[in-house]
């Protein structure tokens, strides 16, 4: 076969799509067909776990025997997905018999069609034909999934979907995305908080934001540091939301970027209600919260298997006494897993004092993680007793997470 492919976007909504094989390849191409809208229709002997539990959830048919002919009827595309080059054989055959279009994994050269490689970048897909070459078409499909990203932040090539109207580029109507940002690392923001970051036009960020975040927007994206706005807390959240409110109001793709995850003690609640209130339409994009990942980053898995069944988050930000407090610690230290603080360290020696008296073993493994997942995180390992003196001694500061538990030590070798 000498001549180009002709590429095309297939629209595969209620459309029947038959893969034979269930397999390794089978494995790997239903979930694109069924994200495609496609009625799969699957043939096979036997199946892999990860296919057996789709068709468990009812998002296919499988006929559990081998091919048979009829199996075609009413078919679009046909996916021969098994290795046996006889039976894959037979299947083209009647495929091109009834001038259904198919794809061959055992082998390129009898195939009608080729998959390709794809990146999706919201509304745009991008697929590489490599020429019959599938490692040369993935490694085109990685340097332009690269350039795209970039591309992407410099000057918003993809177009804007917007999520009220439907409509990309152009006239847009305003509106938020508050996204979580994740615990330090740049790299962990999730891939739709990062794409969204990319599209906004103002960026309202917090101080616990990782700035190199930042350092990628456009040069026309307006920065807002929520940090730096002068005023009390209470405040200066309003300030926020009549921020986010004003500029969605004017027509701007406003990105409330959070650390961690928007809803652990970021007081996402209170701006989608804002929005909410001002008609704004509003999209919350879950991240990686330093309350689980501060302790991973250390080494100390918030559960484990025989030592804690549950772990709880908990804000230390007022102390145990104070009448404002809605944390019972006296119930804290009943419970026998593991227990989070977020903004402990000013309270830590009241917080700890108070666990003990409830029946806390002061020998309780105890941890604090400072910057955790940044280059500066720092580790502190202790017990309950101890750890508020030695924390005082190790000068370890904000942003930390402190750990309570027998997970504290449960990976030590
Ligand atoms: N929404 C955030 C938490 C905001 S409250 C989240 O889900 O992670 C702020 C507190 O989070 C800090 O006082 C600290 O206790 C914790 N924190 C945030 N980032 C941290 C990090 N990189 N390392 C350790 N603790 C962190």
């Amino acid at each position: 076969m000498t001549s180009n492919p002709y590429p095309l976007g297939l629209r595969l909504d209620g459309r029947r799509v038959v893969v034979v094989g269930g397999g390794a390849v089978a494995t790997r191409r239903v979930p694109a067909l069924l994200d495609a809208g496609a009625d799969v229709l699957l043939v096979a002997p036997e199946l892999t776990p990860a296919l057996r539990a789709r068709v468990d959830a009812g998002r296919l048919h499988w006929v559990p025997r081998r091919f048979v002919p009829e199996d075609l009827d009413g078919a679009w595309l046909v996916q021969v997905a098994i290795d046996d080059p006889m039976a894959a054989a037979s299947v083209s055959a009647v495929a091109a018999e009834r001038r259904i279009f198919c794809v061959r994994a055992d082998d390129r050269t009898a195939a009608t069609a080729w998959t390709p490689a794809v990146t999706r970048h919201g509304p745009v897909t991008v697929a590489v034909l490599g020429g019959g070459d599938p490692r040369r078409a993935m490694t085109v499909r990685d340097a332009i999934r690269d350039l795209l990203a970039v591309r992407l932040a410099t000057d918003g090539i993809a177009g804007r979907p917007d999520a009220s109207t439907g409509t990309t580029g152009g006239r847009r109507t305003g509106r938020v995305a508050l996204v979580g940002a994740g615990p330090g690392d740049p790299e962990l923001i999730t891939v739709r908080g990062w794409r969204l970051l990319t599209e906004a036009d103002v960026v309202v960020a917090d101080r616990l934001v990782p700035g190199l975040l930042l350092d990628e927007l456009r040069p026309d994206v307006e920065l807002v540091d929520a940090s730096k706005i002068p005023y009390g807390p209470s405040r200066a959240q309003e300030e926020i939301n009549q921020i986010l409110v004003d500029r969605a109001l004017a027509g701007a793709f406003v990105v409330r970027l959070k650390g961690g995850d928007p809803y652990v003690f970021g007081r996402g609640g209170e701006e989608l209600l804002a929005c909410a209130e001002a008609g704004v339409p509003v999209t919350v994009v879950p991240g990686v919260t330093s309350s689980i990942a501060a302790p991973a980053a250390a080494g100390i898995p918030v559960t484990h298997r025989g030592v804690a069944h549950e772990f709880t988050v908990v804000s230390g930000h007022l102390a145990p006494d104070s009448p404002a407090s809605l944390v019972r610690w006296d119930a804290l230290a009943g419970l026998r897993g593991t227990l989070v603080i977020l903004m402990g360290l000013k309270n830590l020696a009241a917080i700890t004092a108070t666990l003990i008296a409830h029946g806390r073993s002061p020998q309780t493994p105890a941890a604090v993680v400072q910057e955790a997942t940044t280059g500066t995180q720092r580790v502190l390992r202790s017990t309950l007793g101890e750890i508020a003196a030695d924390l005082r001694t190790a000068d370890l500061r904000p942003p930390a997470v402190v750990v309570v538990g027998d997970v504290v030590g449960a990976l030590d070798g």
